[in-house]
């Protein structure tokens, strides 16, 4: 039974793939059975887990075209994110003002005087001409981090061209994408992107949640975040958890098996936009019509909040989101709309679509049957005024 007929919210969480619970009940069942011991013990069911684990790290290379020795397995992108921000405290890091909240939250407990936040545009791009190398070194960025697809609006960021501007031998500069949003969705290379630290999650892409990657190029090193024993050659201390990495090992390769099918909901997702600024008035873009992940539609409605408007959904059973999942406790604007519009009650009335390679001409439809009865409905209740912002856009 499903609660919801209409799930777009895949940004925040795919669906577990039957595949990967397929394969992860087939390692649980081997687990009670004691066939997978400690991967770090020399007897033979070690041994096995050792496979195990070496495998799904060649599965997981794969798709980024790593080493399977460059991958460290984490417990997500959150924690990959924290590594690299925690490695790199009180040296100097150039970022974006749109990064996830767990780039921009170690940011701030771990070196914010040291950050330096390089602007976006109005589509939410980083320009690669704002990144340089100082002559002086002391003013050097130590690491550049600049996601790789942004969560909200789904914009692609430049980061190959960053890097090429960035990494120099002299200077030492590491340049790290988080890569959680894009790996799926679009080829993701570490060669091609030429970067040195990148992170993903198994959840966003059909895998299970709390396991995900932090790939780290042979020539580089990270102080670790985890200390203890010398499981992932030290890099990440504790016991791996066996189940979680061989579901994320099968989620990487459907990941790579499918990448060419999300031409198909990028058409989808363009019909759900043209449909959009048809039949409601008063409505704008935040997502980029180009250079743009090709599931996300993050739409704002003027007057009303996109809290309104998502609760309004869910009582039709048809799931979306504001912003990102980890802002939404909060009341403030989205930092990332706010970035790009620098208008809070434009920010206020965000709703991000997200879709899936399961979503259908028809969910399409059920939200457009929908959609603008509640947006008139919600606007009739208002005090503020639509129309307001016509004049400037
Ligand atoms: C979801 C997400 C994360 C966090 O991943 P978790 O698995 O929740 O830790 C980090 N960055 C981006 C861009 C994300 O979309």
């Amino acid at each position: 039974m499903r609660d919801q007929q209409v799930y777009l919210d895949y940004a925040a969480g795919a669906p577990l793939l039957p595949e990967v619970k397929t394969r992860m009940d087939e390692v649980g069942e081997g687990l009670v059975n004691g066939e997978y011991g400690n991967p770090s013990a020399l007897y033979a069911t070690g041994q096995r887990s050792r496979r195990l684990l070496d495998e799904a790290r060649m599965q997981v290379a794969l798709l980024i075209d790593a080493q399977p020795s460059e991958i460290i397995f984490t417990s997500g992108g959150t924690e990959s994110n924290n590594t690299v921000i925690q490695a790199f405290q009180r040296q100097i890091i150039w970022t974006t003002p749109i990064e996830h909240p767990s780039i921009l939250e170690p940011l701030r407990k771990f070196s914010r005087q040291k950050a330096r936040f390089v602007s976006v545009d109005n589509e939410g791009r980083v320009s690669p001409k704002n990144f340089y190398r100082d002559p002086d070194p002391k003013y050097c960025p130590s690491l550049v981090s600049v996601m790789l697809a942004n969560n909200e609006i789904g914009v692609i960021e430049p980061v190959r061209e960053i890097s090429m501007k960035c990494r120099s031998p002299k200077y030492k500069t590491l340049v790290h994408t988080d890569a959680t949003q894009a790996i799926g969705k679009i080829p993701v290379d570490v060669n091609e992107l030429k970067v040195d630290l990148l992170s993903f999650s198994a959840h966003k892409i059909g895998g299970p949640a709390g396991i995900g990657v932090l790939y780290v190029r042979k020539s580089a090193h990270v102080r670790p975040l985890l200390s203890g024993g010398d499981q992932e050659r030290g890099r990440r201390a504790g016991t791996e958890n066996l189940m979680l990495i061989a579901g994320l090992a099968k989620a990487a390769e459907l990941a790579r098996a499918r990448l060419t099918e999300w031409d198909k909901v990028a058409g989808l997702r363009d019909q759900l936009r043209a449909e959009i600024l048809r039949e409601i008035p008063h409505v704008s873009c935040n997502s980029p019509k180009e250079g743009c992940l090709p599931n996300i539609l993050n739409v704002s409605f003027e007057a009303i909040e996109g809290e309104a408007i998502q609760l309004m959904l869910d009582a039709t059973g048809i799931a979306v989101s504001t912003g990102s999942a980890c802002a939404s406790s909060k009341l403030e604007p989205s930092h990332v709309i706010m970035a790009i519009r620098g208008d809070a009650e434009i920010a206020h009335g965000s709703v991000r679509f997200s879709l899936g390679l399961n979503t259908t001409e028809s969910d399409i439809q059920k939200v457009m049957a929908v959609l603008p009865k509640i947006v008139a409905k919600l606007r009739d209740m208002s005090t503020l005024k639509a129309g307001e912002h016509d004049k400037e856009s």
